[in-house]
Parts: structure tokens; sequence; C-alpha cells
């Protein structure tokens, strides 16, 4: 397997830009995603992640390579994963380098999506979810056809707990202390691509495949 790493604060794009690169040939693992299916279930993990995740704080590493390592345990050789919200701390970050090297995986490159604070507020609070697919919508941004209904599977939009202001503060503020690091980690790896990740959602896209279809041509 090889994988992408998606870096960057809550709102940066991750999530948009993984759902993209995921018709483009890439396998998408969003943690965010894999914990608010296990909340939906109320599963043991989900019940933890529950709390964890409304008062805006990450959950145990421990429990995250667990999900992670289940997730990608049964992949093929040549399959491609981009990580999104993955990993957000030191220690997920190295226990995934030990992972690589016990499952003969390739890191390929780590993208830091750079995104200002006030411009992550304003995505965080018009954004708006499919209840159903988990489709990522934004109001002014990337809206759908109809007000309030997904457009690929016409089920009801919602607002995550986490993106009301004050959770979205202590998220930036726990990003800044426990997931930003990483970049100089991977920084020292060689590894990290900066993307200017204000620009529109199509841009940021089409710089990244740009990137990657470099980097598959060396
Ligand atoms: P993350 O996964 O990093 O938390 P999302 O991909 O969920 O971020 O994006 C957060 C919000 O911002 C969503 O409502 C999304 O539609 C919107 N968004 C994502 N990328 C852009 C962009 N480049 N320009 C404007 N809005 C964006
Ligand atoms: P996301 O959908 O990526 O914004 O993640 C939503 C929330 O899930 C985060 O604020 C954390 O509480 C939790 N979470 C997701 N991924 C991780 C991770 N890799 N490590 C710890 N907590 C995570």
């Amino acid at each position: 397997m090889r994988a992408i790493i998606l870096l960057g604060p809550p709102g940066a794009g991750k999530g948009t830009l993984a759902a993209a690169l995921s018709e483009n040939g890439y396998t998408h693992v969003s943690t965010g995603d894999m914990l608010r299916e296990a909340i939906e279930q109320q599963t043991e993990l989900g019940k933890i992640a529950e709390k964890r995740i409304g008062d805006g704080l990450l959950v145990s590493d421990e429990l995250i390579m667990q999900l992670i390592e289940k997730r990608v345990s049964d992949a093929a050789v040549d399959e491609q994963f981009v990580f999104d919200g993955f990993p957000r701390t030191l220690v997920q970050a190295e226990l995934f380098d030990l992972f690589c090297v016990r499952s003969h995986a390739e890191l390929m490159h780590v993208l830091v999506l750079d995104c200002d604070d006030d411009i992550i507020v304003q995505r965080l609070s018009g954004r708006r979810v499919c209840r159903s697919c988990g489709a990522v919508y934004h109001v002014m941004y990337n809206p759908p056809a109809k007000p309030g209904e997904c457009s690929r599977d016409q089920c009801d939009l919602y607002q995550r707990v986490d993106d009301e202001e004050d959770t979205i503060r202590r998220r930036l503020h726990v990003y800044a202390e426990q997931t930003a690091p990483l970049i100089a980690y991977y920084e020292q790896k060689g590894k990290v691509f900066r993307i200017n990740a204000e620009q529109e959602i199509q841009q940021c896209l089409d710089t990244v495949l740009t990137l990657l279809r470099k980097g598959d041509n060396q």
C-alpha cells in the first residue's frame, strides 16, 4: 500500500479534497467519519468518542491506532490511501511509521493545507454534512442543489455538533498544540508539500492532482 496524508487545521478542506481524490483512484480514510459512524451505532468506541468530539478534544491514540490498523490491514499491495485527519499527534505519526515498516507500506507525501483561522471559522460555521452518505457541503462555497438536501441521495443535511464557534476555537487550539508539530516531523523526512488551501475548491484539487502526477512520474 502507498499513502498520502492530508494535514491541516479543522476546516482547511481535508475531507473535501480527499473525497475528490477518491474519484481519482485513492481510497479515502477519515478517522473522523469512522468515529461518527461508531457514535451513530452507539458502540463502546462511539460512546467514548461522542464526549471527546463534542468537547473539541482528541480521541486517544490507542483507539485511533486500532481503527486505522483494522481499516488498512487487508489493503491490496497497490492500493493508494489518502488519510484525512490522521495522524493528529506525534505518537500516532510514530506508530504509523512503524506500521508502514511492518507492512511494507510507503508514505509518499504529506500535503499540508495552509489556511487562516478567520477563513476556517467561516468554513466550519457554514459546513453541512449529509446524514446518510457523509458528503460535505458549504452553504456558500459549495452549496447543495436544494438547501438542506444532499444532492447525491436527497437525504437531510445537518450541522456537526463540533462546528459551533466555541468548539471550533478549542479545536484550533488543540490543532496548534498537538497536530501542527507533525509538520516539522514530516519536513525532516522530506515528505512535506505545502498547499495554499485558501484557494477555491477546484483550484486546490488541481494543485494537488498536478503535484501527485509529478510525483508519480519521478
Ligand atoms: P476538514 O476536513 O479539513 O475539516 P472540510 O473538507 O470538511 O474540512 O471543509 C470544511 C468546510 O469548508 C466545508 O463546508 C467545505 O465545503 C468548505 N470548503 C472546503 N474546502 C474549501 C475551499 N477551498 N474553499 C471554500 N470552502 C471550502
Ligand atoms: P474530523 O472529522 O477529522 O474533523 O474529526 C472530528 C473529531 O474526531 C476530532 O475533533 C477528534 O475529536 C476526533 N478525531 C478524528 N481523527 C482523530 C485522530 N486521528 N486522533 C484523535 N482524534 C481524532
